[in-house]
């Protein structure tokens, strides 16, 4: 398609866009009186409308049912929390027994490196990418001590190559054979956080089983963003977060993937809670845990019902459209991003900015600034886009599929020019 950088043009992909009437399922928040720009759907994603049907019915069972509705309510609270597990399934192409919302990332990574992390003398090292995001960092850092290691010999980061922006495939194979049998694991961002590269999550996971490592997934930027095939592929465990694509509400809930081959292993070691054991004698309070032979084993607590409420709304929104039309209309609302940054570039005179998210990307374009840094950022802000600041230079663009619009997109790349050109 021949993109233009015009007003005309960006309404005529806006008209023939099947998804254009989901952005009035979602709450825009408003600068200056109008809906924003908004470009942060991978940190936090907006509000459906619909969530707050979700939430007040929950409030309203409590209300009329108190405990009775953990039974009773319409939506019971007990297997809440498996309402979730088909339609994530979906998102991640695993099997709904392989999937358990629960708890959050960082405190689901902990508990899978429990299963998944055991350390023997011989084979106790972790490859990841060199600066992960920091939580990841920690929660590995950690992991490590707690079993008596130390960090600097047993975390293997794999590096970017001089002067580029991005991972290479055949980097982290290389790292994953040099490490060999002393791999115990390998935990990388299927999506990265900061350059927006995905990962070859299929080849790296075979690689890691070639040398006899688990190889798991953090799917932060990943879930509900990227078509995931993590049964096919094989992927020994994974987790995301329901706060970023998949519009889920601040800091809500995670869920764990573990893979068919694991579920029926009782030799896993894992931190138990009631709420993992068999459904029909879970409240026949035995003193024996029971595995239910599905992720949910790795459940631990009773499930929070006010956060799966607004969770369950998104995720029948997502039911709804499903992962290839919104895939669909990601690459192309990115590629006219793209286009339109390219066309501002041409027209200010100096070279103001860089794109530098690789090929093999999702939703995000992350564009480092050459020169004016944060006054640009805070200009963008001040008119009306809302985007998001990493250091040292880079602005993060993340045009959700599900609520922005090509129109969005042209009316950024003005706003970026003016800003731009005043500094100038
Ligand atoms: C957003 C993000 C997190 C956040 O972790 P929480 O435990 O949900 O606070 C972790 N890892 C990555 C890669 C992320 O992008």
């Amino acid at each position: 398609m021949q993109f233009k950088n015009t007003l005309a043009f960006a309404k005529e992909l806006d008209e023939k866009d099947s998804l254009r009437n989901y952005r009035n399922e979602f709450h825009f928040p408003k600068i200056n009186g109008e809906d924003a720009i908004y470009f942060t759907g991978n940190s936090l994603g907006l509000q459906p409308k619909r969530a707050q049907k979700f939430v007040t019915a929950v409030m309203e069972d409590w209300a009329n049912l108190g405990v009775e509705g953990h039974f009773y309510a319409e939506k019971p609270w007990w297997d809440y929390h498996e309402r979730l597990a088909a339609p994530m399934a979906k998102l991640l192409g695993a099997k709904t027994e392989e999937v358990c919302v629960m708890n959050t990332l960082t405190v689901n990574l902990h508990f899978l490196l429990v299963s998944f992390y055991r350390p023997t003398k011989k084979r106790y090292k972790i490859i990841c990418e060199e600066k992960a995001f920091p939580s990841d960092q920690y929660m590995l850092d950690s992991q490590v001590k707690f079993h008596g290691y130390d960090p600097n010999a047993a975390i293997v980061t794999v590096a970017k190559r001089a002067g580029e922006h991005f991972w290479r495939t055949e980097d982290v194979l290389a790292k994953i054979d040099e490490v060999g049998d002393e791999l115990a694991l390998v935990l990388i961002g299927g999506v990265n956080y900061y350059n927006g590269q995905v990962f070859d999550m299929e080849t790296i996971t075979k690689a890691g089983h070639k040398v006899g490592a688990f190889v798991g997934w953090d799917l932060a930027h990943a879930a509900g963003n990227i078509a995931l095939n993590l049964h096919d592929w094989q992927v020994d465990f994974a987790s995301w977060c329901s706060y970023k694509y998949i519009n889920s509400g601040p800091g809500n809930a995670s869920g764990v993937y573990v893979n068919e081959k694991h579920l029926k292993d009782d030799s896993i070691p894992r931190f138990e809670g009631w709420w993992g054991t068999k459904k029909e004698s879970r409240f026949l309070m035995k003193p024996t845990f029971q595995s239910t032979h599905t992720a949910d084993s790795w459940q631990i607590s009773n499930p929070p019902i006010l956060a799966m409420a607004p969770y369950l709304a998104s995720l029948e929104l997502f039911d709804e459209v499903g992962m290839p039309r919104l895939i669909e209309k990601r690459d192309l609302i990115v590629s006219y991003l793209e286009f339109v940054l390219q066309e501002i570039d041409k027209e200010v005179e100096e070279a103001s900015f860089e794109i530098i998210t690789p090929k093999d990307r999702g939703c995000q374009l992350s564009v480092l600034l050459h020169g004016q840094g944060k006054e640009l950022f805070n200009y963008l802000m001040k008119n009306g886009v809302i985007t998001d600041w990493r250091e040292p230079n880079v602005i993060r663009l993340a045009p959700a599929p599900f609520y922005c619009s090509y129109e969005d997109m042209y009316r950024f790349g003005q706003i970026l020019k003016a800003g731009i050109l005043r500094q100038s």
